[in-house]
This record gives structure tokens, sequence and C-alpha cells, in this order.
């Protein structure tokens, strides 16, 4: 489950309850949007009962995502949520447990009081040991961890004659055998750690950027462009749509990264084709097709994932493209671009029908992205599920939502 935190406007000081997947923040007083931007990931505070303590705070690293593992001749996947102690000072619990979810966080800022000690585990790390959890049988040829939510949440705590104090239930931990000093605090000056609260204007036009509180991506309908936040400001993101006509269409995004690849010979769609064996009849014009991989721009449970992946990839695309942002009906972006380029290798897997022949040369094949365009594609609302008519793709509703959730 998502966690909550809470935070106040930058205009007016309100506070303003939000999850930790939100980028969108949305003032219900002032009405006032910003965009926040992290530079490596949301570091959140959960909050103390020690008003008159000295608080020095340990790091957490908290992951959830789903982990892809090319396993034998499967691919396997698991869900994972997880918090995991990022410091070496001995006696503090290895996880949170369930303490994030009962309180309400709130994002590490200028204001926060106390002493930092040292992250000594590095997100690396942490998936390493994820994936260890995703257990398969067979030789391991590939994995991937996809549409996750990184964080670092500090535990508050105290120091009371040479003992570690929990300082949300003021209780001991453990006795110190190392002086406080010897905890090896991080400056907390450090500029990376600062959430930056961008404005929600056009770059281009001056224009409101539209999205959802989750949106990673936003869009300007004044003058049809779509950005994504980096470094701190937004950059242009390539965009393309498939107009429709009629009631009860909504636009699903997709991200289509155009690629050459190392180690394997796929350098056209015709030759992705042929290499993962498709009962199909390569077509002329295919063969001077650059590869183009589909992947939603949107998370999803891991099952439809990876059949929407191989399945958008491998059916060719007879519609026209136009430069511009669908009026309505649009479905956020949650997944940005660099996550979707991770399941390149996953869609070549799960493509291939001999993949006791393909799964091998998973490891030494790389990718070169040459291109990537977020492409909007109609969907018909059937009740229970959107229908996409040229692709002959389905998807349920129910798990497109609680997507939004992972
Ligand atoms: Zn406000
Ligand atoms: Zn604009």
């Amino acid at each position: 489950m998502a966690y909550a935190v809470e935070q106040e406007c930058p205009q007016c000081g309100a506070p303003i309850g939000l999850e930790e997947t939100d980028h969108l923040l949305q003032c219900p007083y002032c009405n006032v949007k910003s965009f926040l931007f992290a530079h490596d990931y949301y570091r959140l505070v959960l909050p103390h009962n020690a008003p008159d303590k000295e608080i020095i705070y340990a790091p957490y690293l908290r992951f959830k995502g789903n982990v892809y593992s090319c396993q034998g001749q499967t691919i396997g996947h698991r869900i994972v949520d997880i918090t995991h102690l990022g410091t070496s000072v001995k006696g503090l619990p290895i996880s949170l447990g369930l303490r994030p979810q009962a309180m309400k966080m709130k994002f590490v800022s200028k204001d926060t009081a106390g002493s930092f000690l040292r992250s000594s585990l590095g997100v690396a790390d942490v998936l390493a040991r994820v994936g260890k959890q995703v257990s398969g049988s067979g030789h391991l040829f590939h994995r991937a961890y996809i549409g996750d939510t990184v964080s670092l949440i500090y535990l508050p705590l105290y120091v009371e004659k040479e003992t570690l104090f929990d300082a949300i239930l003021n209780r001991p931990i453990v006795k110190l055998s190392q002086s406080e000093e010897g905890l090896g605090l991080a400056a907390m000056s450090h500029t990376k750690w600062r959430l930056i609260f961008m404005s929600t204007l056009c770059p281009q036009c001056g224009w409101n950027l539209e999205g959802e509180r989750d949106s990673v991506v936003l869009t300007c309908s004044n003058c049809n462009t779509a950005w994504e936040a980096v470094e701190g400001s937004f950059s242009r993101v390539g965009l393309a749509a498939v107009p429709e006509e009629g009631k009860n269409i909504v636009y699903l995004p997709f991200w289509r990264i155009t690629a050459s690849a190392k180690g394997i010979e796929i350098n056209s769609f015709a030759d992705f084709i042929r290499v993962t064996n498709q009962p199909k009849v390569v077509q002329k014009e295919w063969e001077n097709q650059d590869m183009s991989y589909w992947c939603p721009a949107f998370k999803i449970r891991p099952t439809i994932f990876v059949r929407l992946i191989s399945q958008l990839t491998i059916t060719p695309k007879d519609f026209k493209t136009k430069e511009t942002v669908p009026r309505q009906g649009l479905h956020p972006v949650t997944m940005p671009q660099s996550e979707a380029v991770q399941s390149m290798k996953l869609t070549l897997a799960g493509s291939a029908l001999t993949k006791k022949k393909t799964f091998p040369l998973l490891p030494e094949i790389d990718f070169a992205v040459k291109d990537s365009t977020l492409v909007y594609l109609p969907f018909e609302d059937k009740g229970h599920d959107f229908v996409q008519q040229q692709m002959r793709l389905s998807i349920n509703k129910k798990a497109l939502e609680y997507g939004r959730h992972l």
C-alpha cells in the first residue's frame, strides 16, 4: 500500500495530504499546483514524540515494485513491498514493519531538526536482496525491476545514558558500544536532499500543464506538448496520438522506444519477427522499419504487463499518429520512460516462441535507445474492459485502476 505523507503548501502553508506515489501537488485552499521533484528519491521522516531530545534519524530504504526474472524457460514475477535498514549501526530493527502505514510522514526539509545517520546500503544492494526473494528454477538469465517506488524513510531516535531510544515509542532499543559521535552522522546540508517545488506552467507557452496527482508526465493542451521533470526543470517528451471519433473513448499512454541492439541481430521489425519466431509472414516493408519496443506508460499488474509489452510490440501498426494531446479521457502517465527502457529484454523474452534459444542470449544483449515517444492510443469503454480495436487489445478496467495503487 502507498504511504501517507503530509506537506505544507509552498504558497500558503496549508497542510496537504498526499501519497508517496504522488508528484503533482494541488493545494485545496489556494489551488496552487506544484510538481514535486527529488534528485534521487523522496526522503521522508516518521514523526517523533520526543520534543526535548536531540533527534538522530536512521535511514531505511523503501522499495515497492515488481521484480521480473527470466529463469529456466519462464518469466517469473513478484510484487515486492519492503523497507530495509540502510545503516550498519547494530541493534536497530532490520525493517520498519507496519509503522510507515500507521503514521503520516513528512519530507525532509530545511526545518527538519536533528542529524542523519549515513546511509551505507545503496539501492543496488537492496535490490539484490529483493531479487533473491524471487525464486524460480533453472538458470537465471535476466532480472528487471520495473514500476518501482524507491524512497528513504528515516526513523527518529535519540541517545540517553549511552542507550539508543526509539523516539516514536520512547523506548530503549540498544545499549551503545560506540560513542554518539561515532555513529557517523551525515551532514544535512546536502543540496541534493532538498525537494524542489516546480511551477506547472508550460515552458513553451505559459499555459497550465495538466496531469493527475500520480502523473510523471504533464501535458499542455494549448500547444500540444508533453513534459517530464529532469534535474528540476521540465524537459520535452516526444508525443503522438491516434485520434478517434466517438463516445466512450479513453486514451491510454504507451512508450514507443526505438532502439538498436548489440548481441543479437535485431535492427528492424522484420528481424524481431524472425528472431522471436512469430507465425507471421514477414512483409517487405518491415525490413526497413526501425525496431520499436512498446511498453505501457502506466503501472499494471505483472501478468498483464508481460502480456501487453509482447502483444503491443509484435502487432504490426497501420494507424496514423498526430502530434497532439487528446482533449479528453487521458489516463495518467505513471511509468517514466527511464523505467520503460528496463522492459525491453522482457519484451524480447516474452515474445520469443523459442525461449530455450533466446533466454541464453539475454545477458549479452545491449540496447541503444535512439528515440522514445509517448503514444496515446484510443480504447473504447466496453463496460468491464477497455478495448483497442486495431490492435485487438483489451485491458480490464479494474486492473487499470488497481495499477494506480501499485
Ligand atoms: Zn496553498
Ligand atoms: Zn504549452
